[in-house]
């Protein structure tokens, strides 16, 4: 854990990685297209305190039963033909006393992890890794901005869950229609916008860059947090940097996801 003298500035912390075979318990679609996958185990010493933390899911060739690997010192060693594909996934909830976490996955279609999901019901097996660490925002802002598409779902709803009474929080979500909204039960103050693609395809609109920019932001020094397609969480960054004044520390985004490229992800 890094001390700084800044009562804002986000804290980074590292966790023992470690590695959970873990046995889907049920499968919820919590609307039509995220689907939520309660994984049940040893989830013993399994922590996450920042909002945006991942977890690393393991997705093995066809074939191949997901199993535990040895660990060495580079991390995990798959033998040859083995290795699997491995993507990153929000801890939504879990309980590390009752052993389950749920993670919630969008149905975008093709991918190992996408696929995977489609076809998770009890009984089939998951890999999971981490989180190797975490970066916990103190609660210490003016108010704060959440920016994403359907796979920050995850990390913003457990940010509006986690901000305490009194924040003020000003969350814009674009999905594909009204059908993909959540909800969220929160002390602070939020105004939570969706935007509908319908029917366009993810990662291809302006929608988010668009909402932002038309904004009327309230006073005060704000934390933003943006994630989803790669290329629109950059460009929202751009634009509260360079446009609007907002301190780059302060600012997260996170390339969850690259439109036409697989198991891509970037910090911006
Ligand atoms: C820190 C972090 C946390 C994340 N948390 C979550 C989470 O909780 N839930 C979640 O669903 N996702 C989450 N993601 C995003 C997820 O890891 C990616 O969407 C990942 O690429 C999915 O893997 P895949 O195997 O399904 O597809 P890939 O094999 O990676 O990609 C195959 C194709 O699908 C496209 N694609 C990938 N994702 C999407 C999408 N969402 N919509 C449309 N096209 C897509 C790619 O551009 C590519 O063309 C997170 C990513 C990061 C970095």
């Amino acid at each position: 854990m890094t001390e700084t003298l800044d009562p804002r500035a986000p804290i980074r912390q590292r966790h023992e990685t470690r590695l959970r075979l873990l046995t889907v318990a049920n499968v919820t679609d919590i609307t039509p297209l995220m689907r939520r996958v309660r994984l049940t185990g040893d989830m013993e010493n399994f922590v996450s305190p920042g909002h945006a933390d991942h977890i690393k899911a393991f997705f093995f060739p066809e074939g191949v039963a997901p199993k535990l690997p040895p660990v060495g010192p580079n991390g995990a060693e798959f033998a040859p033909g083995e290795r699997p594909e491995m993507r990153d996934y929000t801890p939504r909830f879990w309980n590390v006393a009752e052993g389950w976490i749920d993670l919630d996955f969008v149905l975008h279609g093709d991918g190992p992890a996408a696929s995977w999901a489609a076809a998770a019901a009890p009984g089939k097996t998951l890999v999971i890794g981490g989180p190797r660490g975490s970066i916990v925002v103190p609660m210490a802002y003016d108010w704060y901005l959440l920016v994403g598409d359907e796979t920050a779902l995850p990390a913003i709803g457990r940010r509006i869950e986690e901000l305490p009474e009194g924040a003020r929080v000003l969350a814009i979500v674009e999905v594909d229609n009204p059908a993909e909204e959540q909800r969220f039960e929160t002390r602070a103050e939020l105004t939570l916008t969706y935007l509908h693609r319908s029917g366009a395809p993810a990662g291809t609109t302006t929608l988010l860059h668009d909402a932002v920019a038309a904004a009327r932001f309230p006073q005060g020094d704000a934390y933003a947090y943006i994630a989803g397609e790669s290329q629109m969480s950059k460009a929202v960054r751009a634009h509260l940097t360079e446009q609007r004044g907002f301190n780059p520390e302060w600012v997260k985004a996170a390339g969850y996801w690259l439109l036409g490229v697989a198991d891509a992800h970037e910090p911006h």
